[in-house]
């Protein structure tokens, strides 16, 4: 990670590079930012506008050669408790503006806040505050209390408030009955950070009547759209507000000066106000003679009408855009240069990415990351409102730049509507700027509604990173490696969706409503994640997954794949009120049936056979040794540690279990050699098992490993060699059952999916295979599987009865 990254905000970095925004800019003018790409400067359109900083855009010349000019003739620098004539001069050009009100400056926003909340509490000698809903006002202390999104770790570490919700006369009302002891009321006329959301006139006609009567200084946080933005000096203009106090900031300084200026009303402010609050770095002549020149040429340019010009025309052409394109642009808001574009959530399902992005809260950034990367543009969404994209350009932007976005925005609209999502990412994968594929008429993905109360939930990933082109159709552009990368990169970011939803018939007739929900990870970022344990991650991820699954409805959640693993088999997932499966249970009995019925079929007689155990410290091989143990002449256990106690332990169990059995521990695979019976069901990721290991046919391998253990090498240099796939269960009255991105014929389910399906059938409410397997949790896994007609699955035999179309990638299924 870079040092930014490293030492000053590593989870920021993280997103930002997981989103493809992690841009570095070497210069900035104007409306224009320039982005280091290798040994290249690009330049980039820059809508971002330092969040309302650059009114003035980056560096006007004016006052770049001003502030030069300040310094090159030593302006003074900090000259505490004396009389500053720069502090004087920007507070009259001030008050020439807005009338007559007391200037107290600040070095920032926040610091803004802070100063009105203290004045107000002298003032009015209360404590209590009001603010809005989705207000943003700031992160210090105090100034956080007020902030919407924010508040929630520091509440009770400042001054209590009450957020007033700005549509609900209702809750005016009951706010009315505390207006006594009420300090202040804060507002943004038009809210930034919550996501451009001017307040209606019903509320500020409410709230300026409420705290006339009551005497309620209103204080309007102009911070943002303050000094023209919004095509008048002030915002609350338009509303018929006069504030009591008003907080600027941000174009104060213009772009340059870091300043913030509080107002208050001549006939509110307390004279003492001035000893008791300071600021070692406020007043100083250089920051206030920036900003009083930053007024200057704010009137000279007339910068609210080119704000407002400009805003309209932005507002009209976006508005028709959205006209275009209802489905992918939700809403267009704002005043003046103060634009918000609200994107539409996507749930279609021809995209199940997009849609996962956009449940996971981060379509608006996906949409900045491809107007970033392939268009040029910066523009951002806000924490706050990750749906609504923020347009402040400068006050001096051009049509041809509004009209460069506005092309930018309907490529987007474009592309999200032709379901091309590899197009929306091509940046980040490498991809070659094709045309776009239409992909909006394909849907593999079923949302059944329920038919029955049974409901069970299955978390999914994929096996291996080329299983998403089944999912998504867009993906058959993406080469594995390509796919690879995303995986990588977007893993952290997928929140786990229900993609697939569907009633199932058992045998007897009962219907179970299941939930597939998917985890946009394959094996492999589960492997990479225990080897670097760094599972914290996933596991919140399963822990969201099994909050989605109660939220549906659903009785049981079933850990598909990697999941149980991550949880110790359920055990260490701490949720209430749903009951959970591993489903090893089956796997295990379905792996037994697999071997013997396959063993049965090739005349390999067990009694005087030799059976391999990979991987036999863990649970499901354990178990399954246990079950076939007493069958069989011999049992070798493959361990990574003979010596172990938990070796020890597995003996002391096999003895117990079969007393006539002999029985043999090694670390060495090629000790299989002598093993016509292999079972193997490592967590080793795949291609543990290599020809070079296997001794003479008959050899028969059930591969209970996903990814499977035996590598394809197998296939290709042994073709004698027969294996099984142990974990696989025909479904009943279900041929055309599939979900995309499963690796298995329709019709097919893994058995831990379908031992949670048969929970869902029995309408069972405890955990099922929870922990550790039992030989008594698989026997009756196999009866209720027997009961539902849930029948062994697929055998990958030469004979080739039943058997699972051979998967072309590493580690799957083998001949
Ligand atoms: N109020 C508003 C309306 C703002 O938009 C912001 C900054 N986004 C602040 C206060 C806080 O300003 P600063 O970041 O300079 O502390």
């Amino acid at each position: 990670m870079n040092p930014y990254g490293h030492h000053c905000r590593p989870l920021l970095v993280q997103l930002l590079e997981g989103l493809g925004l992690d841009a570095s800019y070497e210069r900035s003018k104007g409306d224009y930012l320039w982005r280091r790409e290798g040994e290249h400067l690009t330049r980039v359109l820059d809508l971002v506008g330092g969040y309302g900083v650059n009114l003035f855009g980056h560096l006007h010349p004016e006052i770049v050669t001003y502030a030069k000019h300040l310094l090159e003739n030593d302006v003074t620098g900090f000259a505490q408790c004396s009389i500053h004539e720069g502090a004087g001069r920007l507070a009259q050009v001030l008050t020439d503006q807005v009338g007559p009100y007391a200037v107290v400056l600040t070095n920032s926003g926040t610091e803004t806040i802070e100063a009105a909340l203290k004045h107000a509490h002298l003032e009015r000698g209360r404590s209590h505050f009001w603010a809005v809903q989705g207000a943003f006002h700031g992160k210090t202390l105090g100034a956080v209390q007020l902030t919407w999104s924010y508040h929630k770790p520091f509440t009770g570490l400042g001054p209590p408030v009450r957020f007033l919700n700005p549509d609900d006369p209702e809750d005016w009302r009951d706010a009315e009955k505390e207006a006594a002891n009420v300090a202040a009321a804060f507002i943004e006329p038009i809210q930034g950070e919550g996501g451009i959301h001017p307040l209606g006139p019903p509320f500020t006609e409410w709230l300026s009547a409420t705290c006339a009567e009551h005497s309620i200084p209103i204080v309007a946080d102009e911070i943002q759209t303050g000094m023209g933005r919004t095509g008048t000096f002030l915002a609350s203009e338009v509303l018929g507000i006069v504030p009591d106090y008003i907080c600027l900031g941000k174009a104060l300084g213009a772009g340059i000066a870091k300043i913030g200026a509080l107002l208050i009303k001549r006939d509110r402010f307390l004279s003492e106000f001035s000893m008791i609050h300071s600021s070692t770095f406020a007043e100083d002549d250089w920051s206030c003679l920036i900003a009083a020149k930053a007024l200057e040429i704010m009137t000279r340019d007339d910068l609210p009408r080119c704000c407002a010009e400009a805003g309209n025309y932005l507002l009209v052409e976006l508005e028709s855009l959205r006209k275009c394109f209802p489905d992918q642009i939700r809403e267009v808001r704002g005043r003046g240069l103060i634009v918000g574009v609200e994107l539409q959530k996507q749930a279609t399902m021809a995209s199940p990415t997009l849609h996962m992005i956009s449940e996971s809260g981060h379509l608006g950034y996906v949409a900045a990351a491809y107007l970033l990367n392939v268009h040029k543009i910066r523009v951002l969404p806000t924490l706050s409102d990750p749906m609504t994209l923020r347009v402040e350009p400068s006050a001096y932007i051009q049509r041809e730049q509004l009209d460069h976005f506005v092309d930018g925005l309907r490529a987007y609209c474009q592309a999200v509507a032709a379901s091309d999502f590899a197009h929306l990412i091509r940046h980040r994968v490498g991809l070659a700027a094709n045309p776009l594929t239409n992909y909006s008429h394909i849907r593999r993905y079923k949302r059944d509604e329920p038919r029955t109360p049974r409901r069970v939930a299955f978390l999914g990933h994929l096996i291996t990173p080329d299983d998403a082109r089944a999912c998504e159709p867009s993906f058959e552009q993406l080469s594995s490696s390509q796919l690879e990368t995303f995986l990588d990169e977007s893993g952290r970011l997928l929140e786990p969706t229900i993609l697939h939803q569907e009633n199932l018939c058992s045998a007897l007739g009962t219907e179970v409503h299941l939930s597939f929900i998917a985890l946009s990870l394959a094996t492999k970022q589960f492997v990479k994640a225990r080897a670097d344990r760094d599972g914290a991650w996933i596991m919140s991820k399963i822990k969201s997954a099994a909050e989605l699954a109660k939220e549906a409805g659903c009785q049981v959640l079933g850990l598909g794949g990697y999941t149980s693993i991550m949880t110790g088999n359920c055990l260490r997932l701490k949720v209430k009120g749903i009951a959970l499966t591993s489903g090893n249970s089956l796997t295990v009995g379905m792996g037994v049936r697999a071997l013997k019925s396959a063993a049965h079929r090739n005349g390999v007689d067990l009694r005087r056979s030799r059976m391999g155990v990979v991987g036999a410290l863990g649970n499901i091989a354990s178990t399954y040794a246990l079950w076939m143990a007493p069958e069989v002449r011999e049992v070798l256990l493959i361990v990574r540690d003979p010596k172990s106690v938990r070796v020890a332990h597995m003996k002391e169990q096999l003895r117990r279990a079969a007393p006539g059995t002999l029985l043999e521990v090694t670390s060495d695979l090629t000790a299989l050699r002598h093993c016509s019976l292999i079972v193997s069901a490592s967590n080793a990721g795949g291609g543990l098992i290599q020809p070079e290991q296997l001794g003479p046919a008959p050899v028969l391998i059930c591969d209970i490993a996903v990814p499977a253990d035996v590598s394809l090498r197998v296939r290709d240099c042994r073709p004698d060699v027969i294996v099984l796939q142990g974990g696989v269960v025909r479904l009943p009255l279900s041929d055309s059952f599939y979900i995309p991105g499963v690796p298995l014929e329709p019709g097919y389910v893994f058995a831990c999916l379908a031992e949670t399906l048969l929970m869902g059938l029995e309408s069972v409410t405890s955990h099922g295979s929870y922990g550790e397997v039992t030989i008594e949790g698989v026997r009756n896994a196999l009866a209720l599987a027997d009961k539902h007609g849930f029948a062994l699955g697929a055998l990958q035999t030469p004979f080739g009865t039943d058997s699972i179309i051979p998967q072309s990638a590493e580690g799957r299924l083998v001949r």
